[in-house]
């Protein structure tokens, strides 16, 4: 066995009570865990500061004293201890509020200590509480470095005495032991050609680095690698998911895909389009499932890419399905989907949970004697009933939910499951993509149809509502529709609600009756009561909808061409993004107003600056990313792959990107790892825990 897979539990200093401690609180279970638990960042320790020139601008520091005194102070819970320490330019205090008994039997008076911690300053007296401290003596006789590792730790592990110091002693102890069994992870021709260092070499610098050069070096190199094997285990899985599942071959492109395209087709296709079909045609084409995901903004143009696809089925005599996720989306997709087709052979059927009786019995005779080809609805398609005689391409169209569970159902309809292409409006960074998709097939429509009018996107504060009101009356005075829409988080829920109701009131006043009409939509009202405002904005019966962000997903009203949306600075990037995306669907010139009061935080800021600079979709997902981290970012909270040790997602993407194409090559050129400079990736993949989190798409 590796000796690295030791249990942590028999290097020296720890034993079975630590050893509990480090696998609960830091998920350290061996020797190779502890090598790769990574400070999250360093303190130079070239650096001492004396205590008589300390500044409020000092935060972690390190000094260089005696301890002169200690006593005790009451406080109103218990009491805490203080330490004064001075060097000869002044003195501190040290303060501790908890386990001073141990503490106490170890601090020694009047002995040179090096320590570190936080200063915390209080009417222009700096005392440093809990800090880290080593006596002089063993300081000087530690690890050479120039810096100090910090490692990410928790509350408990310092109360029970495992302390910075502690770590930083096991992992100098682990490297200083056991050097020679670290063994090299990349292929030398991927070192040469980076000019990485070696593993050992990062290993040591990224503990105890003896210049910020070879810190950086360090950091470089196990950036890279981490990058490297996540995308080789999704290239991997990839590789075997494609020989296992077979599919069905569409390799004719038959007349109905061809008479389509060339006579009834109402637009030229964007190029970004074109490149979509083309892949989706190698796709089908190849004998192995296409399991596809596409990404494509609001009004990108997804549907015709939906079709084309379920065409290419038709010809090869299969049948399609599309699904979307709520009633009326499947019914706005059955009613294009009608037109677009209603001069060709191809039948077409809406089925959803409000389908009749005959109805159904119509379409299923359909479905089983294949006179129909196309079947639209909603999750009522994945019913034990619903039986297709040949089904090919399942199309599903998720705007912006995600549910794995359902597509599962569909796979089992056939002995060979038909393709499946997964639709989602949800723009994912193309990095994180990248990442958590590399096991899937993944395309991208980044390119809006022509003729658009981009949807003009202003900031206004508070005070500026009346000429906000102005504006939206000019607007209804032209015919148009505007929404106006109010925050709702869970939490305050009451709030917000009268939040919304203030608001509605000070609208009814500036947009009296009869002249003005108003639907209001929120969480509280009956389903009945909201289908029925909502109807009277889609007919144009009201000006304007004031609603919480309950607004039904995906609901098209073209004539509605303002978007105000009230403190806007509660809400996320991607929430903004898409209620932006309800204006700018017809042939007008839309606006979408954010307003906010002046009580901005930073990201409050970036996230409304964000909003007015851009409208591509990609680029806010982008911010986002950087703002939140990428386990915030919408649609991959499911993914366990995003918990990355050292690099990061947002900010390494050129390691990301070289990473990647170095596995793709890797893989290309070997697939089976045979060769001998990749023994040792390959030694590496067995030694790692595979993680069963990694999400795959379908199964
Ligand atoms: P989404 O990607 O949001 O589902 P849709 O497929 O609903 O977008 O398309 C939005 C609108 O753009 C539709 O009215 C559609 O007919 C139109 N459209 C799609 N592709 C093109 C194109 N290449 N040229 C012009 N209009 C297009
Ligand atoms: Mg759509």
């Amino acid at each position: 066995m590796n000796v690295m897979q030791t249990a942590i539990e028999y290097l020296k200093g720890v034993g079975p009570e630590r050893a509990r401690l480090l696998k609960t609180e830091l998920q350290i279970h061996t020797y190779q865990d502890l090598l790769h638990f990574f400070p999250n960042r360093y303190i130079d320790r070239t650096q001492f500061h004396s205590l008589g020139k300390l500044s409020q601008n000092n935060s972690e520091i390190q000094l260089k004293g005696v301890i002169t005194s200690i006593e005790y102070v009451e406080q109103k819970r218990g009491k805490r201890m203080v330490a004064t320490f001075s060097d000869d330019t002044g003195s501190i205090e040290l303060v501790w509020f908890r386990g001073h008994k141990w503490i106490r039997e170890s601090l020694k008076l009047h002995t040179p200590y090096v320590i570190f911690g936080r200063l915390n300053w209080f009417k222009g007296k700096a005392s440093m509480p809990h800090p880290e401290m080593e006596l002089k003596e063993h300081y000087e006789q530690g690890v050479k470095a120039a810096f100090y590792p910090i490692y990410p730790t928790t509350e408990k592990l310092t109360q029970k005495g495992v302390s910075q110091r502690v770590i930083q002693k096991l992992v100098a102890f682990l490297l200083q032991e056991h050097a020679a069994s670290f063994a090299e992870t990349l292929p030398e021709y991927l070192l040469d050609h980076y000019r990485f260092c070696s593993k050992k070499e990062a290993l040591w610098h990224i503990h105890f680095p003896t210049n910020q050069h070879k810190l950086i070096r360090a950091q470089q190199r196990l950036k890279f690698e981490e990058f490297f094997f996540l995308q080789v285990q999704l290239l991997l899985k990839n590789q075997q998911r494609k020989q296992k599942i077979k599919g069905h071959t569409f390799k004719t492109v038959g007349p109905v895909f061809r008479e389509f395209y060339e006579q009834h087709l109402p637009f030229s296709l964007t190029k970004a389009q074109k490149k979509v079909i083309k892949e989706i045609r190698n796709d089908m084409g190849s004998g192995r499932q296409m399991n596809r995901l596409l990404q494509g903004d609001v009004g990108s143009g997804k549907t015709i890419v939906a079709l084309f696809a379920s065409l290419l089925a038709i010809d090869n005599q299969f049948q399609g399905c599309i699904v979307a996720p709520t009633e009326i989306l499947a019914q706005q997709h059955y009613q294009t989907l009608t037109e677009l087709l209603s001069k060709t052979e191809v039948g077409c059927e809406l089925l959803t949970g409000s389908s009749s009786k005959k109805e159904r019995v119509f379409i299923h005779e359909g479905l089983q004697n294949g006179t129909l080809h196309l079947l639209v609805g909603t999750h009522a398609i994945f019913e034990e009933t619903v039986q297709f005689k040949n089904l090919g391409l399942a199309v599903i169209d998720e705007q912006h939910r995600f549910g794995v569970a359902q597509r599962a159902k569909l796979w089992h309809k056939n002995a060979v499951p038909p393709h499946v292409l997964v639709m989602t409006a949800t723009p994912i960074p193309r990095t994180l993509a990248m990442s958590i998709y590399g096991d899937l097939d993944y395309s991208v429509i980044d390119e809006l149809p022509p003729g658009r009018k981009p949807v003009k996107t202003l900031h206004r504060f508070d005070q500026n509502r009346l000429k906000v009101f102005a504006f939206i009356k000019e607007q209804i005075d032209l015919g148009r529709q505007a929404y106006i829409v109010y925050p709702l988080i869970q939490e305050s829920e009451k709030l917000d609600y009268k939040d919304l109701m203030d608001g509605y009131e000070s609208i009814s006043r500036s947009f009296p009756t009869p002249q003005y009409q108003i639907s209001i939509l929120h969480g509280q009202m009956k389903a009945d009561d909201k289908a029925y405002e909502m109807d009277r904005f889609v007919r144009g019966e009201t000006n304007i909808m004031v609603a919480t962000t309950v607004i039904e997903v995906g609901v098209n009203v073209p004539n509605a061409s303002v978007m105000i949306v009230e403190s806007a600075e509660r809400f996320g990037l991607s929430q903004l993004h898409q209620l932006r995306g309800r204006v700018g669907r017809g042939a007008d010139q839309s606006y979408c107003i954010l307003m906010s009061s002046h009580a901005l935080s930073d990201d409050g800021k970036i996230r409304l600056e964000t909003m007015v600079k851009t409208n591509d979709g990609f680029e806010i997902a982008e911010v986002d990313l950087r703002l939140r981290g990428p386990g915030n970012v919408m649609g991959t909270q499911q993914s366990g792959i995003l918990q990355l040790k050292i690099a990061d997602l947002a900010k390494d993407v050129t390691l990301l990107k070289a990473a990647r194409n170095s596995a793709k090559q890797m893989l290309k050129n070997d697939p089976e790892l045979i060769n001998s400079h990749h023994q040792c990736v390959k030694r590496t993949l067995s030694s790692m825990r595979l993680d069963a989190n990694i999400w795959n798409f379908i199964s």
